[in-house]
């Protein structure tokens, strides 16, 4: 009994003292914050091992599936995270880590995460963020101006109006696409006559009485899997999201798009949104979107444009070109954690009329009352954190110019990268970027000649192996943690439109050199030759 007393005693002191006392400076907590504080790339170099240990084994690090009754050490748990969880993390600000759309973070971005954290702001109402609630509206004007240019007047008008809202800040490009459907969703079937609108009646009703036999979302074929969940979870089903086929530069049809418009409306199945892509997530493209704009409205239906990965680029001045028409749509998805050097939890959704999100509008009696400048009356999401404060400061520090440079930089390495692979003897390059977003693979010179000359049967065989020889190399490479890039499978035209197994790289961070994109193609060539069975094979037939 004593000893249970005692115990007790302990875990209520420790208590009092974690929400008081900070670690000592020379505690292992104190350290790391000192090494992270002063080198971060050295901390996460230093601390992160690349290994291939298999993550079956890595699950029985953590295995214990009862929360403990003992409280631990702060510094002996912190040992625990470094062992266990740190070290085996992956390195994703390693400039030779090119495979995904997570790359480094400026070095301002820790303390101000730490300050943001700290001060712990609800973003869903004024109540517990006041300040921050300013700001965020702040920072969807900056990010709506930069899409749309509307004037000063426009944004002293709508910026901080209670009733209306730029945008919507959230986690994501997922949740900001969804939020971009929603408020479509219950704009076209609203309030009319006797009928409640969607929001209040569902969308049987809804169908009933706009006389619609269904709904559509028309994207390319390329578009992001998100708008599917959104379909799934807005209730039109995922069916009702219709892949338009693109062409060789992996943008949208627009003769198949018109084409596919008429032969819904015949059907009386309603388009709810044409989705332009501004950045497809495998090959980096940009649909045509002005002329999607004017498809939009020749069937009078809401035009949405999915700018997650590539709507930074409305920051190059010499860039943005490519954009182009994105100023026509009614909504525009941008995620700041990605190429804005922003950590994740940083999406946006903007709308072109402010009162657009009216809705959604949503109301509760102790918050989000009616008239309050509440943000969460018009999110999806409830308690939100204060990352507006992390775009808002980079906008400030890095500006507009610095964008500039550091897209132009990445677009420019990606050109740089591409015409080495194109002058390798060994690879074949399947996507030339547009953004900085390229494809290739491994296939030496006689491979490629072989396959020019094919037939298709042949290309099919000789695919087949090369698809297992990229799948080889990719996983071997991950598996040593020298540098990483990622796989995916894309119809390629050269081939009959069929899907090729092909390497993809996204060249964000700044810190990537040539030398370090030489190096990989050389690693690449060298673990080739390690596949004792498919490259054998494949230079027997092409040589043969
Ligand atoms: C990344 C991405 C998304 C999804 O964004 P999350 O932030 O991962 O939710 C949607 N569309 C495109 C084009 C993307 O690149």
């Amino acid at each position: 009994m004593a000893a249970n007393k005692r115990k007790a005693k302990a875990t209520q002191e420790s208590l009092h003292r974690i929400f008081t006392i900070p670690e000592a400076p020379d505690s292992t907590l104190g350290a790391i914050e000192k090494e992270m504080s002063q080198n971060l790339a050295g901390f996460l170099g230093n601390h992160i091992v690349a290994t291939d240990k298999p993550l079956t084994e890595i699950e029985k690090d953590f295995d214990c599936s009862s929360i403990p009754e003992d409280p631990s050490f702060v510094s002996d748990h912190m040992r625990h995270l470094l062992d266990k969880l740190v070290s085996q993390s992956v390195h994703t600000s390693s400039p030779s880590f090119i495979g995904h759309m997570t790359s480094a973070l400026p070095y301002f971005i820790l303390p101000l995460s730490k300050l943001m954290v700290g001060l712990n702001q609800n973003l869903v109402k004024v109540e517990t963020s006041k300040a921050f609630t300013p700001l965020e509206r702040q920072v969807l004007g900056m990010m709506h101006r930069l899409v749309y240019q509307d004037t000063e007047p426009f944004y002293d008008e709508w910026m901080h109006s209670a009733n209306h809202s730029l945008g919507a800040f959230c986690s994501g490009g997922t949740v900001a696409n969804i939020t971009a459907l929603w408020v479509a969703r219950n704009n076209l079937l609203k309030p009319d006559g006797d009928f409640k609108g969607i929001a209040k009646s569902g969308l049987f009703k809804a169908l009933t009485h706009y006389g619609y036999n269904g709904l559509a979302i028309l994207v390319s074929e390329r578009g992001h899997y998100s708008l599917k969940k959104s379909a799934d979870i807005l209730g039109i089903g995922e069916e009702s999201v219709v892949a338009i086929p693109t062409d060789e530069y992996n943008k949208i049809d627009c003769d198949k798009l018109r084409k596919k418009c008429e032969e819904l409306e015949a059907k009386k199945i309603k388009v709810l949104s044409i989705v332009g892509v501004a950045g497809t997530t495998e090959t980096g493209n940009v649909d045509p979107l002005d002329d999607m704009a004017d498809i939009a409205q020749e069937f009078s239906c809401n035009f949405h444009v999915d700018a997650a990965w590539g709507g930074a680029t409305l920051l190059s001045n010499k860039y943005r070109g490519i954009l182009k028409g994105i100023e026509r749509a009614d909504s525009v998805t941008i995620d700041a954690h990605k190429q804005m050097y922003v950590p994740m939890g940083a999406g946006l959704v903007v709308f072109k009329n402010p009162e657009a999100v009216a809705s959604i509008e949503h109301h509760a009696e102790y918050i989000l009352r009616k008239g309050s400048k509440d943000l969460g009356s018009h999110t999806l999401e409830g308690s939100r954190p204060g990352m507006a404060m992390l775009v808002y400061a980079s906008l400030h520090i890095i500006s507009r110019p610095g964008y500039e440079l550091l897209i132009n930089h990445s677009i420019e390495k990606a050109n740089y990268f591409a015409d080495l692979i194109d002058a390798h003897e060994d690879f074949e390059l399947i996507t030339r970027p547009e953004l900085c977003l390229l494809t290739y693979r491994f296939a030496p010179k006689v491979i490629q000649e072989y396959l020019s000359r094919a037939n298709e049967a042949e290309q099919d065989k000789i695919n087949g192996l090369l698809h297992k020889l990229t799948k080889f190399i990719q996983k071997r490479q991950r598996e040593n943690g020298k540098s990483f890039v990622s796989r995916t499978r894309i119809e390629v035209s050269r081939y009959q439109g069929k899907k090729i197994l092909v390497f993809r790289v996204v060249l964000a961070n700044p810190l990537t050199s040539k030398e370090i994109l030489s190096d990989i193609l050389a690693e690449q060539c060298e673990l080739a030759s390690e596949s004792v069975s498919f490259l054998p094979e494949l230079l027997d037939i092409c040589q043969a």
